[in-house]
């Protein structure tokens, strides 16, 4: 199949990159030439494992193209994929300008007919609108058909999950096109689940909501299990060991963050609003991840009276580990408190700290490496569980901190292995070890 995916975001570049290395050909359209003229080299703007490998090897392979003009990266498509972002209003609710434009954009340029697969996550009935838009400002007389094709992937992990997710989820208007992406997908061995387009773009705000739920719901247990002297570890995993729960998505810390849940929970609280329905659950799972980073610093607090010239060392600043994507990232809320308490913050992240330099308060410092970070530190946070933070020796800390007073936000170690080492421990939903 010819493709064109538009849009090269962490969704738009994996989509195109993975479509491509099961033999279609793909052409990414995005409208930011620095990237695009970075990407012909196989040079991936993101930080994603893996996928700079992929895309340098179907360049090379002649099946992977990009472009910002639209008339040379819709031409002779059979198929185009919108995966452009859908960021949260001041309201809530998503920002369709993005897809708005791609709508104008394919309707002014196509010449063929085309199936439009919509891949970025978008508000029930948005599909309906996008082929509104298109058939609207059609220039040429060709059939468009429209499929709703929400996105699962996690970044971090986004190659590996595009070969090996748990399902694809296709909403179409006929079956013979829902057969059309099922067709395409195959190659991936992915499980194909058919359903109309208004169900399948609730399926994705559902899953997410979901997902948010349990965080908020394991980090309100943790926060009791901290007043009631229980181990929110234990409780998780114990819990989890049921099937019809699950140990996933089970881990205590200081909340979600991230480009999806949280803007797609408060996106689907207004889509709810917008029929008349409150969704009080869903307000309540946010409302939780809002409190859950002031748990760390009201402990924070309760060891130190005043931050002033402290040196407070941050480990991890992205909002997940594997990722270089600081949206929503716990770490700009924290580091925020700190600069304004007057401490020195020192940060240091594996990958994120070029993107944190454009969000982050100037007066944060970064360190070339953790130990650096961590040297003469008063306390360390630990913010993002990366493995290179979780598999640090406890010494490191005595090593190389004025004190070794670690809050860790993340759970990164084992109780029973950091009684073993002289240092203050404090974690999310655990006993305290002094
Ligand atoms: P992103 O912000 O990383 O990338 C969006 C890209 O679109 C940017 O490169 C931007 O330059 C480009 N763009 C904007 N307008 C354009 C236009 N008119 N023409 C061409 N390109 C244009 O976004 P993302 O994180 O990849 O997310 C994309 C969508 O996928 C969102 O709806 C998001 O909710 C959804 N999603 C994201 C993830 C994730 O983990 N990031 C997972 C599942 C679903």
């Amino acid at each position: 199949m010819k493709i064109a995916v538009v849009g090269t975001g962490y969704v738009g570049l994996v989509t195109g990159t993975c479509l491509s290395e099961i033999g279609h050909t793909v052409t990414c359209i995005d409208i930011d030439q620095n990237k695009i003229n970075k990407m012909r080299e196989g040079i991936s703007p993101i930080y994603e494992p893996g996928l700079d490998e992929l895309m340098k090897k179907n360049i090379m392979e002649n099946r992977l193209f990009f472009t910002t003009d639209h008339n040379e990266g819709f031409d002779n498509k059979d198929v185009i994929y919108i995966a452009v972002g859908t960021p949260e209003k001041e309201d809530g609710s998503a920002n369709l300008s993005f897809v708005e434009q791609v709508a104008i954009d394919i309707a002014t340029h196509i010449k063929k007919d085309v199936i439009v697969v919509t891949k970025s996550t978008v508000p029930v009935g948005t599909n309906d609108w996008i082929k509104e838009v298109i058939l609207n400002n059609l220039v040429n007389d060709v059939k468009v058909e429209i499929v709703s094709n929400p996105e699962f992937l996690r970044e971090g992990s986004a190659i590996y999950d595009s070969f090996n997710g748990d399902r694809i989820v296709v909403g179409a208007e006929n079956e013979e096109t829902a057969d059309i992406i099922e067709e395409i997908n195959k190659p991936f061995g992915i499980p194909v689940f058919k359903t109309d387009i208004r169900s399948a773009e609730m399926i994705k705000y559902a899953a997410n909501a979901f997902l948010a739920t349990k965080i908020s719901f394991i980090n309100e247990i943790s926060n009791i299990c901290e007043k009631v002297g229980a181990n929110v570890e234990d409780v998780a995993n114990g819990m989890g060991q049921d099937n019809r729960i699950g140990s996933q998505f089970l881990n205590a810390g200081i909340g979600y963050g991230g480009s999806c849940f949280p803007k797609d929970t408060k996106a689907l609280v207004q889509i709810a609003g917008n029929v008349d329905y409150e969704f009080e659950l869903l307000k309540g799972v946010i409302r939780v991840n809002q409190k859950q980073q002031e748990v760390l610093l009201r402990k924070l607090e309760q060891k130190f009276d005043n931050l002033k010239g402290r040196k407070v060392a941050v480990l991890g600043l992205a909002f997940k580990p594997n990722t270089d994507d600081m949206r929503e990232a716990a770490s700009i809320v924290i580091t925020q408190y700190l600069v304004e308490k007057g401490a020195n913050v020192v940060a240091y992240d594996p990958v994120a700290m070029e993107n944190a330099k454009q969000i982050l308060d100037s007066k944060v410092v970064y360190a070339a490496s953790t130990i650096d970070a961590l040297k003469e530190a008063d306390v360390v946070l630990i913010l993002t569980e990366w493995n290179e933070f979780k598999d640090l020796d406890l010494e490191t800390f005595v090593k190389y901190m004025k004190q070794p007073v670690i809050f860790d936000g993340r759970n990164c170690f084992e109780p029973n292995n950091v009684k073993k080492h002289h240092v203050e421990y404090h974690s999310m939903g655990r006993p305290s070890i002094n």
